[in-house]
């Protein structure tokens, strides 16, 4: 079923002219029903640890309250819980503050060499944790496009993040840069357990999560990549996804860019 809504508007000045403009209601419903079931959505996930901790408290109270070793074992469970809704929280905010802008400012520029450097640096410690090698394949001379450095920063966080937390089986993650005619692409592969065709279309709806057979769980809220797009968008650019079961996952970020070499 598709309304339409009719808005009439003169056309220059004394004129007895009507442009008629049709505007797709269906389009303004289905946005309302997204945003009904983000916050349906929402408000589960940040319910969940809540109950949890509330059920913790009581059995505290309650049934162990004679019992330090239980005591130690459910107040990690708490703050584990707590830190849960904290990540959630700040990334319901990172959400609502992009919805709240409107595009980039295009006088801002950034060194996107120096800024992927800058998060590999940062994300190293966490890889060497979990056994993770980043490898940089980024080529020679600098690259500027436009762009809000916080903003990039999270993308490149969210994806090679994914793909060591992910892909940690694989042993080694890359990041490269590759310059196209009129855009640059920046790709993190990883050598996981990859990800399902039927599932790659979803990974970057808000919450959409994976659970698959002998990959073990990893901590998350399910926005990442929600963010990621959305920051995209902003940019002008894109997310890509390939990926094989079995053999691992390249996200690639592309950017506008003048290529002038
Ligand atoms: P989160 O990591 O918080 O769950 P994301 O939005 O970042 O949320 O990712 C959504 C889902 O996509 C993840 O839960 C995971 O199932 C899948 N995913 C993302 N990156 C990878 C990857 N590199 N390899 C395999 N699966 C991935």
């Amino acid at each position: 079923e598709r309304a339409y809504k009719v808005f009439a508007a003169p056309v220059g000045a004394g004129t007895s002219l009507f442009a008629v403009v049709f505007k797709d209601q269906s389009e303004t419903r289905r946005i309302d029903r997204m945003r009904a079931d983000f916050i349906a959505n929402a408000s589960h996930e940040l319910r969940t640890p809540l109950a949890s901790i509330s059920g913790f408290i009581e059995t505290l109270r309650g049934p162990a309250r004679n019992d330090p070793k239980a005591q130690a074992q459910f107040l990690d469970i708490m703050q584990a819980q707590t830190a849960r809704m904290a990540r959630l929280i700040d990334d319901l905010l990172s959400l609502s503050r992009l919805e709240m802008k409107s595009r980039i400012d295009p006088a801002r520029t950034v060194d996107l060499k120096a800024l992927l450097d800058r998060v590999v640096d940062t994300l190293t410690p966490m890889a060497t944790e979990v056994s993770i090698i980043i490898e940089r394949r980024f080529g020679a001379g600098r690259i500027i496009v436009a762009g809000d450095a916080d903003e990039l920063t999270q993308v490149f966080e969210n994806l090679i993040e994914n793909a060591c937390k992910y892909g940690q089986s694989g042993g080694r993650v890359i990041v490269s840069i590759e310059l196209a005619s009129d855009e640059v692409q920046i790709s993190i592969t990883d050598f996981g357990p990859g990800i399902a065709d039927e599932h790659i279309p979803r990974v970057t709806e808000r919450f959409y999560r994976v659970e698959q057979d002998g990959v073990p769980a990893q901590k998350g809220t399910g926005l990442g990549l929600a963010i990621v797009k959305h920051i995209l968008t902003r940019h002008g650019g894109r997310l890509s996804i390939r990926s094989k079961i079995g053999e691992g996952t390249t996200f690639t970020v592309h950017l506008p860019h003048q290529d002038k070499s």
